[in-house]
């Protein structure tokens, strides 16, 4: 399986948590990657990180990885881009 785990608001949450399941996700032979939404200029704070890091620029995370399973606490970035998403709920310009 492969397994996109996001950085922030969700591995910031419970390092150790986070930590062990990838630890035992890799030892059942599934595939986790870290997958943010970040500019690679604002790097994950994880000092020797023993899995590959994605940084998607604020687009959407399926363009970077095709996950089986995401795991995010803002799930709708993984199909839409963070600029669609502040177009869609923009106020109308005003004339
Ligand atoms: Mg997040």
């Amino acid at each position: 399986m492969r397994i996109a785990l996001d950085f922030d608001n969700t591995i910031t949450r419970d390092p150790d948590l986070w930590s062990a399941f990838v630890g035992l996700a890799l030892s059942r032979g599934h595939e986790v990657k870290i997958v943010t939404s970040r500019h690679p200029g604002l790097p994950v704070p994880i000092i020797n990180c023993p899995i590959e890091i994605i940084y998607c620029s604020f687009t959407a995370k399926r363009k970077h990885y095709d996950a089986d399973v995401y795991i995010d606490d803002d799930p709708k970035h993984v199909d839409k881009d963070h600029a669609a998403d502040t177009v869609e709920h923009a106020d109308p310009p005003l004339l």
